[in-house]
């Protein structure tokens, strides 16, 4: 009414960037728009914190260049049309490309930065509509090696404890994770745990991290070294009989396998191999296994390389080695990237499984599904994300569904990722932005951003949490389960989903960890699976009593180096990550004016000593060269980096790291190396 000062209406959501899952209010103003973010200070998991990008990344929701109404490719050009029109030619085009190539001919690929609901719907899309399992994500470029790895040794590939644990743990031991710029709030966790002199903590990275400036010891391995690094920590506590036998013998299997393969491994040996001084990782070793108990937190420093499955088993062995699995303020935690890559993997976005990690090529799985969806499925896994790219470059695949992915900046080798996209007969992108990727489709399909409908994320910690409508979609654009209903129901389908807590109905009946979740129970407060029923308070630490798969089980794992190893001519190891500031490919963080703003520009990070050698000095610009392609960045020249490794992240398509990178792939988990080539750096 007249002269009422009408207030701010605060929306309470679940953050988009990382996979801590901060929970935060959307503060909306009187037009309907975002003011600024907030924070309650007693909320799990951040307890108030948030970082920059939770607190001032948002701002791209309401930038012009978001897409409100579909694209349809004219020669160069695109124009716009109805979602009648979208809809139909996708249904069309698909369904010709199946009928005359075979289903084979088709594949997805679902998005880590979206919902449970609009994953479950895109895999389910793929394997009832196109008719194969040819569903992936980013999560192959990030965790592949840890779901691989976990699986086999644990019988469950997620964070084995909690987020809150960390600020009481009394030894966390971080490797391969930049835990204060990629989980921001776990850092200040760390931080503030390590300061109160509750936690001891070493780190092991190739770059001097800011936590190693708190780090009771600094293990600074070269890229590519860590199964030696580790193997070498466990040698020493053998060696000096700091183990844990009872857990060993009560709880696991296959030891000797393990202990024979770490016998070969001496920390001189290791020495050799990370650049690591003996003596420091003797004193990690016995500082770890001392400890009361102690947590091992790790990345994408760990998973990506060709050696990720095995980083990952090494943790693990280490983890059994000293009883450290199954109980509070210990464990094994790999760090999930995205908000929703945990989610986008438990709801079967991955061609080996459906939601809850039931085999594709179990019998039992099949009927399960055939039955829920009324459709028969086909039960040889599909391809990864890899091989999808490899087999449109080839020509096998034809027709490609890209949903809330930028694979042009996000994969290895972008020279050769646009060379296939490229080739495909049709290619749809469904996105919020028109990215690299979408500029090459045939359609594309505006989304609804997480502020601007209701759906769940799924946490680092296996947390399912809401985020929900808080501000006006911009144009005619859908949330991502209703274009994908739109597309399969035209393609035969007849799908009758109205909202997204009915796709979570449909989805905690076929997926038992997440059976006991619904809308009414995680309004407040998330629950963590397995949530086996409705009953069910959730799990916060895996394990316990009991693996997953029974037994724990060690395997023994050998030190094998790197694919690319520094030559003559290329004579420096690249290593790529993320920063604080930006997110992945730049598509949200370079549009928000405070994050761009603060970092506008790319950077190469590069010894003094390398710097020095080849006469490059602070803000020169260089060109940094691989195998595989060329960037032009300015250097930073710092003594955070060790001599011999320069650091770059992929953020800025002005100077895409990947064009550099190596599409070397773990063997197991398909994952891309992209922690480790070989470079050359010559001053312009
Ligand atoms: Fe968002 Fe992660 Fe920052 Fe929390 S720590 S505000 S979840 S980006």
């Amino acid at each position: 009414g007249k002269g009422r000062v009408r207030t701010m209406e605060k929306v309470r959501t679940t953050c988009l960037y990382c996979g801590v899952g901060c929970q935060l209010d959307l503060n909306i103003g009187a037009d309907g728009k975002l003011v600024k973010v907030t924070s309650e200070p007693g909320v799990i998991p951040n307890d108030g914190n948030t970082c920059v990008k939770g607190r001032f990344g948002f701002d791209f929701i309401h930038r012009d260049e978001r897409l409100t109404v579909p694209l349809i490719r004219e020669g160069e050009a695109f124009r716009e049309s109805t979602w009648d029109e979208a809809f139909d030619l996708v249904a069309r085009r698909f369904s010709g490309i199946k009928e005359k190539h075979g289903s084979e001919a088709l594949a997805g690929l679902t998005s880590a930065k979206s919902g449970n609901e609009d994953n479950y719907i895109m895999q389910k899309f793929v394997r009832t509509q196109f008719g194969n399992n040819n569903i992936d994500h980013c999560a192959r470029l990030c965790h592949a090696s840890t779901v691989a790895g976990l699986a086999r040794a644990f019988g469950s590939g997620a964070m084995t404890n909690s987020i809150d644990e960390f600020s009481d743990t009394p030894l966390i031991f971080v490797i391969g994770s930049n835990t204060t710029e990629n989980h921001p709030v776990m850092g200040i966790k760390i931080r503030k745990a390590v300061a109160e002199g509750k936690t001891k903590l070493i780190v092991a990275d190739p770059r001097k991290i800011s936590l190693t400036d708190i780090a009771h010891i600094h293990l600074q391995q070269k890229p590519g070294s860590d199964v030696a690094l580790i193997n070498a920590m466990m040698y020493t506590i053998i060696d000096e009989k700091l183990h844990d036998r009872d857990f060993i013998k009560s709880r696991t299997e296959d030891y000797e396998l393990m202990e024979a393969a770490v016998m070969k491994c001496p920390p001189e040996f290791a020495e050799k191999v990370s650049g690591v001084p003996a003596e420091d990782i003797r004193a990690a070793a016995r500082l770890y296994a001392a400890a009361e108990s102690a947590s091992i937190v790790y990345s994408m420093g760990i998973t990506q390389h060709t050696t990720g499955t095995d980083n990952v088993l090494s943790l693990a062995n280490m983890a059994m080695l000293t009883g450290n699995v199954g109980k509070p303020f210990a464990g094994v935690n790999p760090l999930r990237g995205q908000n929703n890559v945990q989610g986008a993997c438990d709801m079967g976005g991955l061609p080996d499984v459906y939601p809850g990690y039931q085999k594709v090529h179990l019998p039992e799985s099949k009927a399960k599904f055939e039955k829920a969806w009324g459709v028969s499925l086909s039960d040889k896994p599909g391809l990864t994300v890899n091989e999808i790219m490899h087999d449109v470059g080839s020509g096998k695949i034809k027709g490609l569904y890209v949903f809330g992915e930028n694979p042009v900046l996000s994969d290895p080798d972008t020279n050769e990722v646009v060379k296939s996209l490229k080739k495909t007969d049709f290619l749809v992108v469904q996105d919020i932005f028109l990215t690299e990727t979408a500029e090459l489709a045939d359609v594309v399909l505006p989304a609804r951003s997480f502020a601007e409908r209701d759906g769940t994320f799924t946490n680092t910690e296996r947390r399912v949490q809401v985020y929900r409508e808080a501000v006006l979609a911009p144009g005619e654009s859908k949330p991502d389960w209703e274009i994908i209903t739109g597309v399969a129901n035209r393609m035969g389908a007849d799908w009758n989903y109205n909202s997204a807590s009915e796709i979570m109905d449909e989805i905690a009946s076929v997926t038992p960890i997440y059976g006991g979740i619904s809308y009414e129970r995680i309004a407040d407060v998330g629950l963590q699976w397995p949530c086996p029923d409705k009953e069910h308070k959730g799990t916060a630490v895996l394990h316990q009593g009991k693996f997953s798969r029974g037994l724990g089980k060690f395997h023994p794992v050998d030190y094998l180096p790197q694919q690319e190893l520094p030559d003559e001519e290329y004579p420096l190891i690249l290593t790529t990550g993320r920063m604080l500031q930006h997110w992945h490919t730049g598509t949200m963080t370079r549009k928000s004016e405070v994050l761009h703003g603060i970092v506008p520009e790319g950077h190469i990070q590069i010894s003094p000593a390398d710097a020095g050698r080849l006469g490059i000095g602070p803000e020169d610009k260089v060109k940094v060269s691989t195998r595989r392609g060329e960037i032009e960045i300015a250097a930073d020249v710092t003594d955070r980096m060790k001599e011999g490794v320069v650091f770059l992240t992929f953020h800025f398509k002005e100077s895409p790291a990947n064009a550099l990178t190596i599409a070397a792939l773990d063997p197991i988990a398909k994952i891309p190396e992209f922690k480790a080539c070989a470079v050359k750096i010559e001053k312009i």
